[in-house]
């Protein structure tokens, strides 16, 4: 299957290309090595599933991939921009333009509504707010929250505030959706809705995920599995080479065909 995808994304470039990326934090007089040396390609329209135990360096490599935290070494490239090269602004820059997150915690601002906080990260795009409050409602429903505007988070259920949590990340259709262990809070069935939910959106706009979790059951739902074990990648398995081509989506386009 390996080799079909290959195949498939011959001369094609990856996304995000992440290349012998280290990162050692320093406590007092302690090193914690958190990654060792990991590379890895990935490309649009694919759905990475970093899988490993609490620990094993998942979401530090996700923080750097999404310019959250700079590598101690190597280098990180999506969509031709050296991220590991831009300063803080710049990367701050490229993430309201390009990345949206969904966390474990839902990270809700808990004195807004629903509505609020999916719109904030379109607030900080320059968005008018009439686009805003139209974009930010289409994405409610889209998650099945339609009525739940004006809601706080206090006001909704875990699956309901991760759905909040998804419209926002969604909203501003950004290319690369990252999401640090989006269902670590919720029960199995709660679980699958959400996975379904954010699995589906990412399919039909033709975006990127990339999601990070222990849980193996997730990993069904991915492209392309990673395992992480101790700071380094042990195994990728590809599970579909019909990644969708690079460009927009287009409905009959040739590359979808084999
Ligand atoms: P995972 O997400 O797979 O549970 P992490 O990436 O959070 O793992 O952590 C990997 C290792 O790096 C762990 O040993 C963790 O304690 C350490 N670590 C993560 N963040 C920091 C930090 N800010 N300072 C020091 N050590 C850290
Ligand atoms: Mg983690």
């Amino acid at each position: 299957m390996a080799e079909d995808t290959a195949k498939n994304n011959e001369g094609r470039k990856p996304l995000i290309e992440v290349r012998h990326v280290r990162k050692v934090y320093r406590m007092g007089s302690e090193r914690i090595v958190a990654l060792n040396d990991v590379s890895l390609e990935i490309y649009k329209g694919e759905i990475a599933c970093f899988l490993g135990t609490s620990g094993s360096g998942k979401s530090t490599f996700l923080n750097m991939v999404a310019g959250l935290e700079k590598p101690t070494r190597g280098e990180i490239i999506i969509g031709g921009v050296p991220l590991h090269k831009l300063d803080e602004a710049g990367v701050t820059l490229f993430r309201q333009k390009n990345i949206g997150f969904i966390f474990q915690a839902y990270n809700l601002m808990p004195m807004l509504t629903a509505l609020e906080n999916v719109s904030l990260p379109l607030l900080f795009r320059n968005v008018e707010k009439r686009k805003r409050d139209q974009i930010a409602r289409q994405a409610i429903e889209l998650v099945g929250l339609k009525g739940y505007e004006k809601r706080r988070p206090t006001q909704m259920s875990g699956g309901q505030q991760q759905r909040v949590g998804i419209a926002r990340a969604l909203a501003g259709r950004p290319k690369i959706i990252f999401a640090d262990e989006p269902t670590g809070n919720l029960d199995t069935n709660t679980t699958k809705e959400v996975m379904n939910i954010i699995v589906n959106m990412v399919r039909e706009n033709v975006q990127t995920l990339i999601l990070v979790t222990h849980d193996r059951s997730i990993a069904e739902y991915a492209d392309k599995i990673v395992t992480v074990r101790d700071g380094n990648i042990v195994d990728v398995i590809v599970k579909r080479g019909d990644v969708p081509p690079s460009g927009e989506a287009q409905p009959g386009g040739e590359a979808q065909t084999h």
